[in-house]
C-alpha cells in the first residue's frame, strides 16, 4: 500500500514539475468523444475522482475546446462525429495537443474501418499521442499526457530553432 502511495506522490509530482516547466501555467482538457463505447470515458472520468485527484497537479477538464490546451478524444470517429471532432478541433487554443485514448482512437479497434467508422482519430486531426488499451487505465491516460507535453516541448524547441536558421 505504501509503494502504490509513493508512486502516486511521484507521478503527481512529475506531473505539476511538466507542466510548470513547459506550459508555464496550468494546463486544461476538453474530452471529445466521436464515437466511443464509452469504456473509455468511464476510465478517464475516473481522472477526477478522489483516488486520482488529477486537479491537484494543476490539470481542469474544461467545457470549451476555446480554453483548451489540449483535447483527449474517445473512440473510432464515427461519420456522425467528424464534423463535431473537425469544428472542436479548429475551436481549440493552440497547441492543440491532441491524444487518442483507446485501441478505437488510435485506429478503429473492435469497430474498425466501415461505412460507418473512420477507423482512428489521425483520419480527421494530427495525434500528438496514442494511448492503446480497450480502456486504457488512467494510469496509462496521465503516462499520454506527459508524452504529449514532451512532444510539444520538442516541436516548439524545433520551430524555434528554425526561426533562428531562417
Ligand atoms: S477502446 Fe474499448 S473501451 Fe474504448 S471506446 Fe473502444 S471499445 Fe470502448
Amino acid at each position: 500500500m505504501e509503494n502504490v502511495k509513493e508512486q502516486e506522490v511521484d507521478w503527481g509530482t512529475q506531473l505539476q514539475k511538466r507542466i510548470k516547466e513547459v506550459l508555464g501555467k496550468s494546463l486544461h482538457i476538453r474530452h471529445v468523444d466521436s464515437g466511443s463505447c464509452n469504456g473509455c470515458d468511464f476510465e478517464m472520468s475516473t481522472l477526477t475522482n478522489p483516488i486520482y485527484d488529477i486537479q491537484r497537479f494543476g490539470i481542469d477538464f474544461v467545457a470549451s475546446p476555446r480554453h483548451a490546451d489540449m483535447l483527449m478524444v474517445t473512440g473510432g470517429v464515427t461519420r456522425h462525429l467528424e464534423e463535431a471532432l473537425r469544428k472542436t478541433y479548429s475551436s481549440a487554443a493552440n497547441p492543440k495537443m491532441v491524444v487518442a485514448i483507446g485501441a478505437c482512437a488510435c485506429g478503429g479497434g473492435i469497430f474498425g474501418e466501415t461505412y460507418a467508422n473512420h477507423g482512428g482519430v489521425d483520419k480527421i486531426v494530427p495525434v500528438y499521442v496514442y494511448v492503446p488499451g480497450c480502456p486504457p487505465r488512467p494510469q496509462a491516460m496521465i503516462e499520454g499526457i506527459l508524452l504529449a507535453l514532451d512532444q510539444y516541448e520538442k516541436l516548439s524547441k524545433r520551430k524555434g530553432a528554425m526561426a533562428v536558421e531562417s
